[in-house]
């Protein structure tokens, strides 16, 4: 149930119907608009009718219930977008577009220093390079794990620039988000439940990957299991979903980003490195994604894509990288961003 709070309402008022809320066995998720504040009363959907006697309390203005499974992704809840910062300088959801930009995996500590440089040179705003891969096969190169963190941060104080890197297990939740300004959960994490329950539990943002499987729905569902557990920074990044085709390695679903910015406030990214699987493909599909309204990009760059250990199909050689940001600009100027 969503009990909107009036214009004027005095902070002891939201105080109360908090306590109410708390007290009919529901978790109250207060969200501060710009002229009134929300609160979202999640739980039981059995029970919610008794939530409606709320609406006589002092200072609300009205209750009302929502219907879809998701509620606190739900723009029902909140019409204004979310703005994620990150480490208290990138605004993700903003106007601004920005972009996500580095190897698949850290390799060493001179790969992952050199791609920092590379892609803060062509103005990337974030550095992206796993250290935790999920592979396919038991066989490939599964990350340097700690290593690959700690190699993270090193280039993170070089360059300045905030880091993301995937999180697969919840076991090492606390360790990566000790390294990390972003936690990825990747496709095949989507729905590890227990995963995105612990991640709704920390302070950092996390950037959501849709599963190849995964419908809008279930997308949503699973960032609601983050934001019901508090943490309201999630990202969303759709990264090809799996289809007939097979020319690519995943079919972008360009198509997700007017429906979800239509049904969420969430901010939405586009990977079209591992949505089309090769390097070719990556340019159009970032052009396209910002005419679509995406609110960034993460792209894969390596400096020696013939060498990496994960991936190298699909990364971006540094010369590509720059003339893709250059050619970019223009795109973000046309679709109204900055
Ligand atoms: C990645 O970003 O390196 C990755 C493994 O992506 P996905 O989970 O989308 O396959
Ligand atoms: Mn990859």
């Amino acid at each position: 149930m969503v009990i909107v709070m009036k214009a004027k309402a005095k902070k002891e008022e939201l105080e109360e119907v908090v306590m109410k809320i708390e007290n009919l066995g529901y978790k109250p998720h207060i969200i501060y608009g710009v002229e009134r504040n929300v609160i979202g009363a999640v739980g039981d959907e059995r029970g919610k009718a008794k939530l409606q006697s709320l609406e006589v309390l002092p200072g609300v203005e009205k209750v009302f219930p929502i219907l879809k499974p998701y509620k606190l992704a739900s723009r029902d809840i909140k019409q204004e977008n979310t703005v994620v910062v990150v480490d208290d300088k990138v605004e993700i959801g903003g106007n601004r577009i920005v972009v996500i930009a580095g190897p698949c995996s850290v390799e060493s500590e001179e790969q992952i220093i050199e791609s920092a440089f590379i892609v803060k040179e062509s103005g990337a705003d974030i550095l992206r390079g796993g250290a935790f891969k999920p592979r396919t096969s038991p066989y490939s190169f599964q990350g340097l794990e700690k290593e690959g963190l700690i190699l993270l941060a090193k280039a993170r104080e070089k360059v300045g620039l905030p880091i993301v890197t995937e999180i697969m297990n919840p076991k090492d939740v606390d360790l990566v988000a000790e390294y990390s300004d972003i936690m990825q959960v990747g496709a095949r994490n989507v729905q590890n439940f227990a995963l995105l329950k612990k991640l709704g539990k920390c302070n950092k943002p996390i950037l959501l990957k849709r599963g190849m499987s995964t419908n809008i729905e279930e997308f949503l569902m699973s960032a609601e299991y983050i934001l019901s557990e508090g943490n309201k920074d999630v990202i969303l990044c759709e990264r090809g979903i799996r289809t007939f085709e097979t020319a690519t390695r995943n079919t972008l679903d360009l198509s997700c980003i007017p429906v979800l910015k239509e049904k969420t406030h969430l901010p939405i990214i586009v990977d079209p490195s591992h949505a089309t699987g090769h390097w070719l493909y990556v340019a159009p599909m970032s052009y396209a994604a910002i005419a679509a309204g995406a609110d960034g990009l993460m792209i894969e760059v390596h400096p020696n894509p013939e060498e990496a250990e994960s991936d190298g199909i699909q990364s971006l050689k540094p010369h590509k990288f720059d003339v893709l940001m250059k050619n970019l600009r223009g795109f973000i100027r046309v679709a109204g961003r900055v």
